[in-house]
């Protein structure tokens, strides 16, 4: 799993490290810097001048330790190494290396004619995330916005099967990709891409060029409101859209179980702690309605989304049932949120309308 430093990480790493490595007569500083070569590695440069092998190595099973002592529990530091050099005779001091130091570097612009951003977030798969990604977009268009959905989801992109499209995108004159549209929004997914080949082997940089390419290379047009779906967890596409992209706010989609809970607060714990504003929770599967006999069940459990709303001091946008229609409808490309007798595209319609409350909370 990639991780982030925030600033503040940053910071009580440098003071940590610093304090762990300390000489007895505190005059010798040892800690040449901290970077981040790429996303999700950290490197520890430590001077090494005037230490022999046992000593070098003492050192750095002390960083290792000092380090995940500190983080653990709230920050699982990445692959992190410690890396020993020599001060060069007369060099000048080497320039600080903390300025480059942030996981997080953002580089954020606005994607052209796009006015808000919004995420839907889980923190594992199969929780309705995709399902509730699209549904909400087009209940959004039904409330009469302008929308685009990204399928962000470079593993396993659903939305085109969710909406009934097939890919490639053609390609403007203007040398940009054009989105497809189904139901009033319009449309990009890795899975429209022909030239997307075993992204399970990606690593970071590339997956961030992709996002680029998905987000910026795109001919969105007048766009309210572009909904980013992402994929389950914390990884390198949350990190290339937090990088790049000024997102307003995150949904976070959860089953009201447990498990499904406790990932769910690793994604809101990350978006925290990269001040990303969370505009509400999605409990989905919450509540089945047997169609025979009417007796209602919650198979999933129950409470879960009010814990979690209630930890991170964020609303309930919606509860959703599990219905047998939300399923076909994704699977034959028809939102079940086109249905208005639909319990489920009630629910979905709810969401929208209060994530629009939520932005036009914020406009003020
Ligand atoms: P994720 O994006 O979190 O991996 P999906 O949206 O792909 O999850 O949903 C996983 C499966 O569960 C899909 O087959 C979808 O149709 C189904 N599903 C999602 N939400 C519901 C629901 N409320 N009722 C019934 N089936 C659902």
């Amino acid at each position: 799993m990639s991780q982030i430093l925030s600033e503040q990480d940053f910071l009580m790493l440098e003071r940590v490290v610093t304090n762990a490595i300390a000489e007895p007569n505190g005059d010798v500083q040892r800690l040449a810097g901290i970077v981040v070569p790429d996303v999700g590695r950290i490197k520890i440069d430590i001077w090494s001048d005037g230490l022999g092998l046992n000593e070098k190595s003492a050192l750095e099973a002390k960083i290792t330790r000092i380090v995940q002592d500190t983080f653990a529990g709230t920050f699982t530091i990445p692959s992190f190494y410690v890396n020993f050099k020599r001060k060069t005779q007369n060099a000048p001091s080497a320039p600080p290396a903390r300025k480059q130091a942030f996981g997080i570097q953002p580089n954020r612009r606005p994607i052209p004619n796009v006015q808000h951003i919004i995420a839907v977030a889980s923190g594992k798969g199969g929780v309705g995330k995709s399902t509730t990604s699209v549904n909400l977009s087009v209940a959004l268009a039904q409330l009469g916005k302008r929308v685009a959905i990204l399928d962000a989801d470079i593993y396993g992109p659903s939305i085109p099967i969710m909406l009934g499209l097939t890919g490639p995108m053609q390609v403007s004159p203007g040398a940009k990709l054009i989105p497809l549209s189904a139901h009033g929004i319009k449309a990009a997914s890795f899975g429209f891409l022909t030239d997307v080949r075993e992204p399970a082997i990606w690593r970071g940089p590339m997956i961030s060029k992709a996002f680029t390419q998905l987000t910026f290379d795109v001919e969105w047009g007048e766009t309210d409101i572009l909904i980013i779906d992402l994929p389950p967890g914390t990884g390198d596409i949350q990190l290339a859209m937090l990088e790049q992209l000024p997102v307003q706010a995150a949904v976070v989609v959860s089953t009201p179980q447990s498990v499904a809970l406790h990932d769910a607060h690793k994604a809101l714990t990350m978006f925290r702690k990269l001040d990303l504003p969370i505009a509400g929770v999605i409990e989905n599967m919450a509540l089945h309605t047997c169609s025979a006999c009417g007796h209602s069940e919650d198979i999933f459990g129950s409470g879960g989304g009010d814990e979690l709303a209630a930890a991170y001091d964020t609303p309930i946008l919606a509860r959703i049932p599990i219905l047998k229609s939300v399923r076909e409808g994704g699977d034959q490309g028809r939102p079940v949120v086109i249905d208005p007798s639909n319990q489920a595209g009630v629910a979905f319609k709810t969401a929208a309308e209060e994530l629009i409350k939520f932005l036009e909370g914020r406009k003020g």
